[in-house]
């Protein structure tokens, strides 16, 4: 299906839109109005934070951006908010987190999301690196989310800076390879120590305030997760529709999933994790993500039918408890990646 779309928008040109469908077993979902096929060619740089540019979106259409993961269960929670509304939206990966989490990154792939990249290691003051080493970043963010999904189609040209840092060297490396540059329109403070509360507050004041436009969370963030169920609400509450961009091009239906892999069991199940807590590689990402050690997570069950199956229940976010999930405090992974500033604007001016 998702093929044929991408294909059939190919023909008609860099935008098209289909009908939305219904949400099996949610007849109230706020649901995926559109698709938006975008030609990289035609979209360099896109986000009214920082770019004259930005998506061609109607009044009260917005696309929902993830940033920073995946990294469970804070992902995992934010795939099953998503997924019980038939939401769509667009990830960029960071490169370290998909290696530390494939069968998560495929899950998101799977789940019919877009998924773009956001560097290897999310360096903090990325418009300080030198062009060698932003480009190392890009090309391996690019490769590490690669064998993650393990389809070279799977993955879109869509990269967001880390800390949205833009240099001239760094955009015009991104256009030379084709890649769409990702600012926002609006950010919801997420990365910043507020509540879910504050977080769809935030974002809706702010997408009110525009009445439109690309809307940048970050899924690794518990407060995050917390939020994406109640914000997708008043989204719809509001007269929101969400947009789901796609690169054109063919794009698999699906990736095979990594289902019986040790790396799958640990993901699905809390009583696994626990057993397994020396498991190298997540260990070595927390302990470099690692900043401070107040909120670490406890995984729960992925509820997307078919694609975890992992025999034990679970009920909204109920089984969310930020314990210790044995591998050190991933979920403040977040932390490092706070924007302190998001470089110097480029046309349009930022104001938040
Ligand atoms: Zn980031």
């Amino acid at each position: 299906m998702r093929s044929v779309l991408v294909i059939l928008f190919c023909l008609v040109g860099s935008v098209a839109a289909s009908a939305a469908e219904p949400c099996p077993g949610n007849p109230d979902a706020l649901g995926t109005s559109r698709v938006l096929a975008i030609n990289p060619a035609a979209f360099a740089r896109i986000g009214s934070m920082q770019y004259t540019k930005t998506l061609p979106l109607e009044d009260h259409e917005v696309v929902i951006t993830f940033d920073d993961g995946p990294i469970p269960p804070n992902t995992n929670a934010v795939l099953d908010a998503l997924a019980s509304e038939c939401v769509k939206a667009t990830y960029f990966l960071v490169g370290d987190m998909a290696r530390a989490y494939p069968s998560l990154v495929r899950r998101i792939y799977n789940a019919g999301h877009t998924v773009g990249t956001h560097s290897q290691n999310h360096p903090l003051a990325f418009q300080r690196l030198s062009a060698a080493k932003a480009e190392y970043q890009v090309k391996t963010g690019i490769e590490s989310v690669d064998a993650a999904l393990g389809d070279p189609k799977a993955i879109s040209p869509f990269f967001r800076i880390p800390g949205l840092n833009r240099t001239n060297a760094i955009e015009s490396y991104l256009a030379s390879k084709s890649l769409v540059t990702w600012s926002a329109d609006v950010v919801a403070d997420d990365w910043k120590r507020i509540g879910a509360r504050e977080i769809v507050r935030r974002a809706m004041r702010r997408l009110e305030e525009k009445g439109r436009g690309i809307l940048l969370l970050h899924d690794i963030r518990p407060a995050t997760a917390l939020a994406v169920p109640v914000l997708l609400k008043e989204l719809k509450q509001h007269g929101y529709r969400v947009v789901h961009v796609v690169a054109t091009g063919e794009h698999p239906e699906s990736v095979p999933e990594l289902l019986g892999t040790a790396e799958y069991n640990k993901e699905s199940s809390p009583r696994v994790t626990k057993a397994n807590g020396s498991r190298e590689k997540p260990a070595k990402v927390a302990l470099r993500h690692r900043v401070t050690n107040d909120a670490t997570t406890k995984r729960r069950r992925p509820a997307v039918a078919g694609l975890h199956e992992s025999g034990f229940s679970t009920n909204g976010f109920g089984h969310i408890g930020f314990g210790n999930n044995g591998f050190g405090n991933n979920a403040d992974h977040w932390k490092q990646h706070q924007p302190k500033s998001f470089g110097t604007p480029r046309g349009a001016a930022t104001s938040f």
